[in-house]
């Protein structure tokens, strides 16, 4: 994160992590002189292309073991198929909830047998369906209890520095907290809940076990370490921990096993050019990238280091987005 970058570069560069942060009818004050009100308005013309983009349609398939990938282009969404029903993981926005579905019955599943919805983090572009997806299935939430509330008050009470408006989404309550260390079970599958805050203060990485042709390989799905533009890492009265849980965050995910790895953002893991090599029936499954996945935290812990060391020489936050 440069957070010395000119506000104009500023849209474009961030542009994916302004998305989840936006909503698509945001007034546009009255105040504003009319070369600001234009600008805004290219600005969300410019978010709502790249939010539509996230929403295109992905072909939904099979991962490994009995992992399926069913959300769109964007933003991901799984499938963990048991004998028991199915555990969904992430929803995406509200408006992911529909093609979610299509690809659960593409696959020759049953959006009923959804019987927990899990998430990565309460933000909107990842849990903003858990409260049509579990009106449609009446799928049981599980949760962190720092995201739980998030969920609970429609991203209200993020500590991000945007309007309220444009962090919220539709409300709904998890049904059971989670601790670190807890395990969600069903069918015979076992996914492990560890709590990697920083980025929402209850954001939580899965790790589970699969079979792969007779050999265990272990599942990652990663909660998200971004930060995101306007959040201070020091004297954040909002998050005063925020350092030290990014730190302790950094220690835990470095540790965890993981040969496959998958994350809330299709761009985080490749999930495009890896889906085309393994459609072609490339060997090893091209999932299996424990490399990439160290090399991923690795370059987003270096981004935490560049902007504490930035903000404690003195430097400016950067600041919330200008879109209105
Ligand atoms: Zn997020």
């Amino acid at each position: 994160m440069q957070i010395s970058r000119p506000a104009r570069c500023y849209a474009a560069r961030w542009g994916a992590f302004l998305f989840l942060l936006m909503s698509s009818a945001r007034p546009v004050p009255a105040a504003l002189p009319a070369t600001e009100v234009d600008k805004n308005q290219a600005e969300n013309a410019a978010i709502r292309r790249e939010w539509d983009s996230w929403n295109h349609p992905f072909k939904p398939f099979h991962i490994i073991g009995n992992v399926y990938y069913v959300g769109p282009a964007g933003i991901s969404s799984f499938l963990i198929v048991t004998p028991a029903g199915n555990i969904l993981l992430d929803t995406g926005f509200e408006s992911t909830v529909p093609g979610i579905c299509q690809s659960i019955t593409n696959l020759g599943f049953r959006v009923p047998d959804v019987k927990i919805i899990l998430n990565t983090h309460a933000h909107l572009d990842h849990a903003g369906g858990d409260a049509l997806m579990k009106r449609l299935t009446a799928a049981k939430i599980f949760m962190s209890a720092a995201d739980a509330s998030l969920l609970a008050d429609g991203g209200m009470s993020d500590f991000t520095p945007y309007s309220r408006e444009m962090v919220h989404f539709r409300p709904t309550h998890a049904d059971q907290l989670l601790r670190d260390g807890d395990v969600v079970s069903l069918g015979g599958v076992r996914l492990v809940c560890h709590l990697t805050p920083g980025h929402t203060k209850g954001c939580t990485t899965w790790t589970m076990e699969v079979n792969d042709h007779g050999r265990i390989v272990h599942v990652l799905f990663f909660g998200s370490t971004s930060l995101l533009p306007g959040v201070r890492l020091l004297n954040n009265p909002r998050y005063p921990q925020i350092v030290t849980d990014y730190q302790a965050t950094f220690c835990k995910l470095k540790t965890l096993p993981c040969d496959v790895f998958l994350a809330p953002h299709a761009g985080f893991f490749d999930l495009a050019g890896k889906a085309a090599r393994l459609e072609r029936g490339e060997t090893p499954n091209p999932f299996i990238d424990p490399s990439g996945y160290q090399n991923f935290i690795r370059q987003s812990e270096q981004k935490f280091l560049d902007q504490w060391h930035q903000e404690q020489a003195g430097a400016p936050a950067m600041p919330p987005p200008s879109v209105h």
